[in-house]
């Protein structure tokens, strides 16, 4: 059994050990190649190997149809709310759904290269709930539609995708799917792109996974960077610039940990109950509150409060002396958050509401 400490950090996040320890097998010399995976070229039959698998076990993972393209790209999630309107937007104009701090992020950064929309807006309750797709405002001209599926700081999450066709719609729809990939299924008749960081479910920090249908290659602004147009990207299979080689390296060591735990239904129960047993601890005490409607609640990123904040410090060092790290909310909301990702067993969301409780008897 492990002896490291339960991480809950929103990202970068903990990664699974076995995950690590391979990394750590490898690390002076990949497969008797007498190279690091950091010493390779990128062109390389060793490297290339690496790079098929870890793009063939993700296609497998997400079920990711084959009329659209894996691209594995750097500059992270706050990059990409400017690679997506330098590609699709046609200088045009975007619709957003703004439900918390990072699809508020991506409206402003489009704002730089198309005229944006808000198409809903759930500012006006803290962000706790998420607005029914069938009040959404939505242009009869946008390029497309923005939403981030799971909003990391304020904890609520998209249960379904909504289907855009059904609400009169032709744009494609985008998600920021950055902090819930691989957590659960995704409906791609419902998605044009998908864009997420690796560093809260697939790996380091350092590669941008890229899904998107194949139709929305190839219209990026002639001002678009030529390393961030979609179309240059897929046809050099991510290789047009070098790409994170030891990011690549690690995310596809944990597809492969994904793949033995059972794939991503297997993981999403296991997320159902992991999510489940907090927020339940949660709602039955006076002690800890959680402000986001039920239905609405993330099931990576729990954020609480102590109703008595003035206990805020004493309650984390407590949680530290136990090996319950990373539990400090995002300055912007204040509290305390838990993130869940893959990575996290059950046993140590046991472990934090086990502390939970005892914190609560000792502080009554
Ligand atoms: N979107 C979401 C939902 C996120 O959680 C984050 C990072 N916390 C980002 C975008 C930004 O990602 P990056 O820091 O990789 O640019």
């Amino acid at each position: 059994a492990s002896t490291r400490p339960y991480n809950f950090s929103a990202g970068p996040a903990a990664i699974p050990e076995e995950v690590l320890r391979l990394a750590a097998a490898d690390m002076l010399d990949w497969h008797g190649s007498g190279m690091s995976v950091m010493e390779m070229s990128h062109r390389g039959k060793e490297f290339i190997s690496i790079y098929e698998r870890a793009e063939a076990d993700l296609r497998e993972l997400l079920a990711v149809p084959p009329h659209f393209r894996i691209l594995f790209m750097q500059g992270g999630g706050l990059a990409e709310n400017a690679i997506v309107p330098l590609n699709l937007s046609g200088g045009t104009s975007a619709d957003f759904v703004v439900t918390g701090s990072w699809s508020q992020k991506s409206l402003k950064e489009a704002r730089k290269y198309c005229t944006v929309h808000v198409a809903a807006s759930t500012e006006a309750d803290g962000y706790t709930t998420l607005p029914d797709p069938a009040g959404w405002q939505l242009a009869d001209n946008a390029a497309y539609v923005h939403i981030c599926t799971n909003e990391t700081i304020h904890g609520v999450e998209f249960q379904i995708l909504p289907d855009l066709k059904a609400l009169g719609s032709k744009a494609p729809l985008v998600i920021d799917f950055s902090s819930h990939v691989a957590s659960r299924a995704v409906d791609w008749s419902r998605v044009g792109l998908a864009f997420g960081g690796a560093q809260k479910n697939l790996g380091p920090a350092g590669v941008t996974l890229v899904v998107v249908r194949e139709d929305l290659l190839g219209h990026a602004l002639p001002a678009c960077p030529s390393a961030f147009d979609y179309k240059t990207v897929a046809d050099s299979h991510s290789m047009y610039n070098t790409p994170p080689t030891w990011a690549i390296y690690v995310a596809g060591l944990t597809f492969q940990w994904l793949k033995k735990q059972g794939g991503i239904a297997a993981m999403e129960q296991r997320n159902i109950a992991k999510a489940q047993l907090l927020y339940d601890f949660i709602d039955r005490s006076q002690f800890y509150a959680n402000r986001v409607a039920p239905s609405c609640r993330s099931r990576m990123n729990v954020p609480f409060f102590l109703r008595d904040e003035s206990r805020n410090e004493a309650f984390l060092a407590g949680a530290k002396d136990r090996g319950l790290l990373q539990l400090k909310g995002h300055k912007s909301v204040g509290g305390m958050r838990a993130s869940i990702y893959n990575a996290m067993p059950i046993a140590g969301v046991q472990a934090l509401v086990n502390y939970m409780q005892e914190f609560e008897r000792t502080q009554s």
